[in-house]
């Protein structure tokens, strides 16, 4: 059997592979310490659950659903923009559901991008960012983020030559992998540079609701002039705890959106509506609830933190996000050091190198396992180190 060609630049996902590895460790008794996928652990709230079990008690809510969704969904993150951002979008016009946001980066490359194209992404990055790159044809340009810099984009840093036949430019804040947080000024900069370059910019704002001790995250939308050229993913996967929903959604530039709903009604026949009424309610919860979750999040960091430090992994506090991305020490690619752990501690992370070739001597921690098994995996780490 022969694969299309262009399913040969897709290199196996990460995740998949080191599943196999750890079924494997399991199936021979060990037990394995989960700290490598960023899959929130925590569940969703009950009322969302309630809403999603009364929905599809409904038997007329079975039947396929317009790709728009429901317009109380996209009035619901209407609200939210408003409320958390004073950024006001038009629930029929800028706002689209998205089957989860991963889908929506994948496909918002096929309905922008033209074989040839340059994608400028930064390294490290969330990789479907550069797998949508290449499936639509076009060509991602790595942008260096360091620690000197906090991790954040640095505009001057791109080669000019590159930058004239770039397409889009990616950002990610709070980020994955490394947790750095942007700040108002860093967005203010990216939509300049997007103007002035004629770029497509998309910002991925997943963690823009998991934050830390009061700080809270822009929207790339309250630059004015932003929906010009600007595109902003986000999700309740992260924030409501409600990974395996699929409930995400883009919201900007309409044009962009009409190209991305172009491509979607040709792929998918939209969300399933007791999901839909179920992320009314989640956006609806009292900001409590996101408190509570925060500070779980928050104890968990810091209890790693604080091993950390004590076994000579450099790692900054982050404000925000479910990770820490931490130095290792030199000798060990982050590959080689993420399998000792896990074939001796039997604790597994992820190796930074998965994130592109900046991810290169750091691992990332999620914290998305329980405060006991976290301090179980510290102490074994400890133990190995
Ligand atoms: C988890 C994650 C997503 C994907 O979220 P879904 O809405 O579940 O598809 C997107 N971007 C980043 C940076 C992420 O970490």
């Amino acid at each position: 059997m022969y694969s299309a060609s262009r399913t040969q630049q897709l290199q196996g996902n990460f995740f998949a592979q080191i599943e196999k590895r750890i079924h494997l460790l399991k199936s021979q008794g060990d037990d394995v310490i989960r700290l490598d996928i960023g899959s929130p652990d925590l569940p969703p709230s009950p009322e969302v659950v309630r809403a999603l079990i009364d929905s599809a008690s409904r038997p007329e809510n079975h039947g396929y659903q317009p790709h728009l969704g429901i317009p109380e969904l996209r009035r619901a993150w209407s609200d939210h923009y408003t409320e958390n951002f004073n950024v006001y979008l038009d629930p029929d016009t800028e706002i689209l559901p998205l089957l989860g946001s991963k889908e929506g980066i994948f496909h918002y490359c096929m309905a922008v991008l033209n074989p040839g194209d340059i994608v400028l992404i930064p390294d490290p990055g969330y990789m479907t960012y550069t797998r949508g790159a290449l499936f639509a044809g076009a060509v991602p340009h790595y942008i260096n983020l360091n620690a000197e810099n906090q991790f954040l984009l640095d505009f001057q840093s791109i080669n000019p030559e590159i930058v004239k036949n770039a397409k889009i430019l990616w950002l990610n804040y709070p980020n994955n992998p490394t947790g750095a947080t942007a700040t108002i000024e860093l967005f203010q900069q990216a939509v300049d540079f997007a103007r002035h370059h004629q770029l497509f910019l998309a910002h991925d704002n997943a963690y823009a609701q998991v934050t830390f001790e009061g700080y809270t995250s822009p929207s790339i939308l309250q630059i004015p002039g932003a929906k010009e050229c600007t595109v902003e993913f986000n999700s309740l996967s992260k924030s409501h705890n409600m990974p395996g929903w699929r409930s995400g959604i883009v919201v900007g530039n309409r044009d962009v959106i009409q190209a991305i709903l172009k491509v979607k009604t040709n792929i998918d026949s939209g969300g399933f509506r007791p999901v839909l009424d179920a992320s009314v309610v989640a956006l609806h919860l009292k900001k409590s609830w996101l408190e509570e979750r925060n500070l779980i999040y928050q104890a968990r960091r810091d209890l790693l933190l604080s091993a950390l430090a004590n076994i000579g992994l450099v790692a900054a506090k982050p404000k925000a996000s479910i990770y820490i991305w931490a130095k290792i020490p030199p000798g060990k690619s982050s590959v080689d050091f993420c399998s000792f752990l896990l074939e001796k501690a039997k604790v597994s992370l992820t190796p930074g190198i998965i994130f592109g070739p900046s991810g290169e001597g750091y691992v990332r921690i999620a914290l998305t396992t329980s405060t006991e098994r976290i301090k179980e995996a510290v102490s074994r780490i400890v133990n190995f180190m």
